[in-house]
């Protein structure tokens, strides 16, 4: 192919699956070409590596693949070089001097020869290699802890590659099942869902919203969070469904302090019912144990209970540096921190409760006789399919 550019990843824990790591591998594979349909690259998986082969054209929508394919540990665009000395050592210079303008100071060489015929051995590259780098004073070596490793292999063409970029780490999507994801305009259920995602689930989006109590701005946040998901996971579903009613029943019929706890497990509820109709297998929040009022342990036990499925609460024990922190490496933390609240104060007790009982909030549950509403803002629901890059279909 002319012009043509060769990315390769590296693959990460599933490198530690035994017998069924075909199955991840081959999952991984699919999900790279996912990306690229329809274009002429090649996608193939060999000892622990993923090649794309890709027209220059392409070369954006394989770099956002590769940036966004759970399973992956780490990807380098690759110089091909001819099978001669010469051009195996231009092409480590260049990509020596690539890694000291990133700021590293040493490096070494790691050399595969699979094709015997090359006049080095693999010992001989790397000292050949290595030597050029040093005499021209581009990068010191340092064998132990080096920078950067500059890798050399000789297939059916020379290939050079060092300086890494990040990858999602994980497993590859759709190896883990199917979750649905509780997804609000916040910093924690984006967080959550990517979470679920990098360990092989394939996940769907579930958003309540109260218009007009909440804002069309508050709705079009998650649209564009789901939308950032929708890349990891090669393609995504947000259900959206209106709790106007729902809310405004709660607060006509329940006491003040009980009103968020049971507004939780009108989610639940409702969520339950649509992982039911959709085949998902377990429900997904991004609470995280004592952050707010209903996060507490009564409080998730109480809403626990009205969940017929496994509820994954990836977030439990982590800090808010933390969530924050994957937040901004994903890109969903600048449209969180945008001030449309997605619910909305009017809903909001002052004193909610801490240490909700069940069986009070059963009684309360019974006399506001919410379950007609679910039904119906259930089947009310909107369904927006988001590509696998980030567009509204
Ligand atoms: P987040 O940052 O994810 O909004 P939070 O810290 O604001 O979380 P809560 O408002 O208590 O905490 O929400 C806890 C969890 O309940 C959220 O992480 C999310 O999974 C779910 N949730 C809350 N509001 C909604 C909503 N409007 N639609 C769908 N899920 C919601
Ligand atoms: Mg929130």
């Amino acid at each position: 192919m002319k012009n043509e550019i060769v990315f390769l990843g590296r693959i990460g824990e599933l490198s530690l699956k035994g017998g069924n790591r075909k199955d991840f591998e081959e999952r991984l594979v699919q999900n790279a070409r996912l990306f690229l349909e329809g274009s002429k690259a090649s996608v193939r998986l060999s000892a622990g590596r993923l090649y794309i082969r890709c027209p220059e054209e392409k070369q954006d929508d394989a770099v956002f693949a590769l940036s966004h394919l759970t399973g992956l540990a780490g990807w380098a665009r690759v110089r091909t070089a001819e099978k001669t000395a010469q051009a195996v050592t231009a092409a480590v210079l260049a990509e020596a001097e690539k890694a000291a303008a990133a700021g590293y100071k040493t490096f070494k060489i790691e050399a595969r020869r699979a094709d015997k015929t090359f006049p080095w051995n693999s010992f001989e590259i790397a000292r050949e290699t290595g030597a050029a780098v040093f005499q021209a004073g581009i990068l010191a070596v340092d064998v132990h802890r080096p920078d950067v490793v500059i890798m050399v292999e000789i297939r059916d063409q020379a290939l050079v590659y060092g300086t890494e970029n990040e990858a999602p780490r994980g497993l590859p999507c759709g190896t883990g099942g199917r979750g649905l994801l509780l997804l609000s305009g916040g910093i924690d259920s984006p967080v959550a869902g990517y979470r679920m995602i990098c360990r092989g689930m394939k996940v769907d989006s579930l958003y309540f919203h109260s218009h007009p109590f909440t804002s069309p701005e508050a709705r079009k946040k998650v649209e564009d969070l789901a939308a950032i998901l929708a890349a990891y996971n090669i393609g995504g579903h947000l259900n959206v469904v209106s709790f106007t009613e729902v809310q405004r029943r709660i607060k006509m019929r329940c006491p003040e302090a009980f009103t968020t706890v049971i507004l939780r497990i009108c989610m639940m509820k409702t969520a339950a019912r649509l992982a039911a109709q959709i085949g998902s297998q377990a429900i997904i929040t991004g609470e995280s144990l004592g952050q707010v009022a209903s996060q507490t342990m009564e409080n998730m036990a109480v809403v626990n209970g009205y969940a017929p499925l496994p509820v994954l609460r990836p977030l439990i024990g982590m800090d808010k540096e933390e969530i924050t922190a994957t937040a901004k490496k994903i890109g969903s933390y600048g449209i969180s921190i945008l001030p449309y609240e997605d619910c909305c104060v009017i809903f909001s007790p002052k004193h909610p409760v801490l240490k909700a009982k069940a069986d009070a909030a059963a009684s309360i549950l019974q006399d506001a006789d919410l379950d007609p509403l679910l039904d119906e803002a259930l089947a009310a629901r909107e369904h927006l399919r988001i590509s696998r890059f980030g567009k509204m279909l």
